[in-house]
């Protein structure tokens, strides 16, 4: 992101603000100066659990004015081009907030750029981004809303990696390695 400074907040400081001294992603954010969008990244980054039912709920009252203040920070061309097809993941979970979010920050790192064939949108040619999960989504629950976890595809060669490789514990970290160092053809 050009000229954005991206805040980097240390897990320590997280954890006391929001764990230890059990304060609001809006008032951490308020301390730190960032917004509410910022500390829930971060607090997935870390993989800080996310207080429950209340707050969640508070949390779609600053979603609306954080989310448009997200997608504002982290518009790329294709950021909103990405078009459902992960068919194994339920509606529940490709609606919420958190895979949204996820899906957004992981298109984001990789600078909305898919990391097989490097395509990126622009010059009049749309690319579907995907956000594929290294670790399988059933397998690692705790890793679905992690961003390292994610990787961008384009939806080529998201569904050829799928295809080449199934889905689940089979299509796991050694075989992506294999699939974005080797030219598989076609
Ligand atoms: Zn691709
Ligand atoms: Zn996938």
């Amino acid at each position: 992101m050009k000229g954005r400074k991206r805040l980097n907040i240390p897990k320590n400081i997280l954890f006391n603000l929001y764990v230890s001294q059990c304060l609001t992603m809006e008032k951490v954010a308020k301390k730190l100066g960032c917004c509410a969008a910022t500390v829930y990244l971060h607090l997935l980054s870390c993989e800080i659990p996310i207080r429950g039912k209340s707050e969640a709920i508070k949390g779609s009252r600053w979603s609306l004015e954080a989310r448009l203040k997200f997608s504002k920070a982290y518009r790329g061309k294709n950021s909103h081009m990405w078009k459902g097809g992960l068919t194994s993941y339920t509606e529940q979970v490709k609606n919420s907030l958190e895979f949204r979010l996820w899906r957004e920050a992981v298109f984001a790192r990789d600078n909305w750029t898919c990391q097989k064939c490097r395509r990126r949108g622009g010059d009049g040619k749309a690319i579907y981004l995907h956000s594929h999960h290294i670790k399988s989504f059933s397998k690692y629950p705790d890793l679905r809303f992690a961003i390292d976890n994610g990787i961008t595809f384009c939806r080529d060669c998201h569904n050829k990696f799928h295809k080449l490789f199934g889905r689940g514990e089979k299509s796991g970290e050694e075989k992506l390695k294999d699939y974005l160092i080797i030219n598989w053809g076609g």
